[in-house]
């Protein structure tokens, strides 16, 4: 008989219950103990889930308070020096993700970088040469033995060794597969206490593999896992995000009892997966996908699986592609959604019956005949036909940008001398990144519209309110280039995705980002239009309050994407195309309205680029010719802005001058130097604005570091092309911080003007 198991599932609670408990718990509201109640009970109900659907294990170990990497740090005594104070393990892990305690211990917080190519971030661990290892498991089995107390058939979760070290950063420039000889010994010991525990699967995590990975860490597995082998425990290796390539045969080959690939992201390698793997592994393909919201073909599946059923028997399994924990809960709410998308969405739970159901129609060809399974045909079909999902002009639109080449009319010098003469702005021009402090007031207003306390009028007038009180400090603090600070966006692409028809806004589709905090992607369902300008009056109302240049403000194609559900019935560049193109209406829209700085933000196009190094050439370009396409149905004279956050641009900065922003904002103040010396090595001729200041740090920058940065800039970037500026958006600010904060930047742009 064929199986099906989950790679792991979401943590934060179907209504984010471990969110609220955390943040109670952090604020000093609630006890520790209350805090490990609404994490048990989020267990129970996880297991409980997956029983009842009827998986054939369920899985434990992939439950964390905070985040799975910083567990794995804990569990083998490798939390950084400075959060490994007392002995409360909880203290501890929120002493090194935080860098603060409710018992009022303080430390720095541990870096943070996104996992993979996913909107999860996981806690970096910190490697030094002369790090020591000490198993810790007693968070681990207890998590185990609870799972076991719901059912016997638990598979366990842990990251694998050379994952967990290569996701880890070199605090001496050592090498961290040094650590290597000093980790194993204990990962065998694990292995024999979960023997123990009764344990008799492990799934052990090594995503690297599918990655570009440098030969030396490649020829570690081997040895690695001989080393792990022997103790009477099942592995099963598991990879997902992307194909193994080079890395397939390495991976079939270890001395481990199955092998799990991800076929949603690369289906190809199931047929030299057939080929190659040995006549006792079990193979584990990833078919429900663990990355998007839509239910599964199960159908065309089926027939995709039938000769690996008949080549493997009993040694094939099922599974998610990877864990669920990049979807959310539970679609069977989703009542209010348009066109009857609610229809077509799997969740977690979804998936875990799809997972169950395909299992059940491979085994018995009855199922073909029942409810269940002509109800998911009958779904995916209704899908496939919608009108509101399929509108010709749409796609033609989008497929013929694609074929084209955008670019402005003029070269940036041409158009620079334009932009100076209509916008006539001093040297070192002043401006924010969009958006300022979303007060309590702000919040409040939203909260009390949306239950109907406010009128939509009141709501607005309240809104502008705000946008007024912004533009006078603008106007007092003395910026030359000012925004409207974004009052109205709940979200950068939220906001969007309200407006646009093809985008849905789930009620309760929340999904774990990082610690506490979750995001809400809207879901691109279908063919992009906008019925309406989203942000001109906005714009305009704002532009009337001022003598000064007001910024208009969007979010790019590529952004959007990246940060919503996409559709996975046809390419990404497609659907970046259709949201272009109703950016590039809006563009034009402002302009019209007499908007003559318009910024697009792309902070997700460096996060964008593929996890292979082979795909991408061809990334770039539909990213960067889709900006392009957004932004070019402009004058000359009319300047177009771009926003970028994280500073590693080296390998990119060709494609970021292929965007041909004329002005960009990077976020570089917490590394200024890096960006300086790429620009050194290869100049960028555009407008730049290095971002002057962190604005994740609440203190007022010091005026000589801002100094330092501009001026080391004029090394690199002529006068009249740099800008001033903070390094993102202010929104997670205060006023009381914003202000002196920006009086201090305009004083050093001013110094900075005489000195030239
Ligand atoms: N315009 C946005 C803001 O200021 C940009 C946010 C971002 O870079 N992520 O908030
Ligand atoms: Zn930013």
């Amino acid at each position: 008989m064929t199986l099906f198991h989950t790679l792991g599932f979401p943590r934060v609670g179907q209504q984010r219950e471990l969110k609220w408990a955390l943040e109670s718990f952090w604020a000093g509201n609630s006890t520790q103990q209350e805090l490990l109640d609404v994490a048990h009970t989020q267990r129970l109900a996880n297991w409980q889930r997956q029983l009842q659907a009827g998986a054939d294990f369920i899985t434990a170990g992939d439950f964390a308070l905070y985040d799975h990497v910083l567990n794995t740090s804990y569990l083998f005594g490798h939390l950084p020096e400075r959060a490994r104070h007392g002995d409360d393990a909880l203290n501890q892990l929120f002493l090194a993700a935080r860098g603060r305690t409710p018992c009022g211990c303080t430390s720095h917080a541990s870096e943070m970088t996104k996992w993979f190519d996913t909107n999860y971030h996981y806690l970096v661990p910190e490697c030094r040469a002369e790090d020591e290892f000490r198993l810790q498991p007693e968070l681990l089995l207890e998590e185990i033995r609870a799972a076991r107390a719901v059912y016997p058939k638990v598979k366990a979760v842990v990251l694998g060794p050379l994952s967990y070290l290569y996701l880890g950063k070199s605090l001496d420039n050592s090498n961290r597969l040094n650590l290597l000889p000093k980790l194993l010994p204990l990962y065998s010991e694990l292995f024999a206490l979960l023997k123990a525990e009764g344990i008799d699967w492990l799934q052990l995590d090594e995503p690297i593999l599918a990655l570009d990975l440098p030969s030396d860490w490649a020829q570690a597995f081997e040895p690695a896992y001989h080393t792990l082998r022997n103790n009477g425990l099942n592995l099963l290796l598991t990879t997902y995000f992307n194909g193994l390539e080079d890395n397939l045969s390495l991976a079939l080959n270890l001395p481990v009892q199955g092998v799990h690939l991800d076929l949603v992201s690369a289906p190809e390698q199931l047929t030299p997966a057939l080929d190659r793997i040995g006549p006792y592994k079990v193979l584990s393909l990833g078919v429900i996908d663990g990355r998007n919201i839509w239910r599964s073909d199960l159908n065309a599946i089926r027939e995709s699986l039938l000769e690996a059923r008949q080549q493997l028997g009993e040694r094939l399994w099922l599974g998610t592609s990877c864990s669920l924990l990049h979807v959310p809960y539970d679609a069977a709410g989703e009542h209010q959604l348009p066109d009857g998308v609610g229809q077509w969405l799997a969740f977690a739970q979804q998936k875990l019956e799809e997972g169950v159901l395909l299992r059940n129609a491979l085994n018995n060809s009855d199922v073909l005949s029942s409810a269940a399974w002509q109800a998911q045909a009958d779904a995916i079909q209704a899908r496939r036909t919608s009108t509101a999902v399929h509108k010709a002009a749409v796609k033609q639109r989008a497929a013929d940008a694609a074929a084209f080449d955008w670019q402005r009319d003029l070269p940036f010098n041409e158009r620079a001398a334009l932009q100076q003469e209509l916008l006539q702005l001093p040297l070192f021009p002043t401006t924010t990144i969009g958006s300022f402090p979303q007060t309590s007031g702000i919040r409040q207003l939203r909260r009390r519209f949306k239950q109907g306390e406010l009128t939509l009028a009141e709501y607005e007038d309240g809104l502008k309110a705000e946008i007024v009180h912004a533009i006078r400090v603008q106007e007092q603090i003395g910026l030359d280039v000012l925004v409207h600070g974004e009052a109205e966006r709940n979200d950068m692409v939220e906001y969007f995705g309200e407006q646009l028809e093809g985008i849905a806004v789930s009620a309760n589709g929340w999904v774990q980002s990082y610690g506490s905090r979750c995001v809400k992607p809207p879901i691109i369902y279908g063919d992009i239009e906008r019925p309406q300008p989203m942000t001109v009056r906005w714009s305009e109302f704002a532009q009337s309050q001022t003598d000064k240049r007001m910024k208009g403000m969007l979010t790019g194609p590529v952004t959007i994407l990246k940060w919503a559900f996409v559709r996975d019935d046809q390419p990404w560049s497609a659907t970046a195309y259709q949201l272009a193109a109703v950016l590039r209406d809006e563009v034009q829209d402002l302009e019209r309205a007499g908007i003559r700085i318009i910024q697009v933000d792309e902070p997700a196009l460096r996060e964008g680029l593929p996890l292979r190094k082979a795909a991408h050439k061809q990334y770039l370009q539909w990213a960067v010719n889709s900006f392009r396409f957004s932004v070019t149905g402009v004058a000359a004279a009319t300047q177009i802005h771009t926003h970028m956050c994280y500073a590693d641009f080296d390998d990119i900065l060709p494609a970021i001058q292929g965007m041909d922003a004329d002005v960009i904002t990077l976020e570089t103040a917490r590394s200024a130097s890096k960006l300086l010396a790429t620009l050194k090595s290869s100049p960028y001729n555009n407008g730049i604005g290095p971002g002057v200041y962190d604005i994740h740090s609440p203190n007022i920058p010091a005026t000589d570091a801002m100094l330092t940065i501009l001026r080391d800039s004029l090394d690199v970037v002529a006068a009249k092309n740099l800008w001033v500026n903070p390094d993102c958006g202010l929104k997670t600010r205060r006023w009381e911080e914003v202000i002196p904060a920006l009086e201090a930047m305009v004083a050093v742009a001013r110094t900075l003007r005489l000195e030239v």
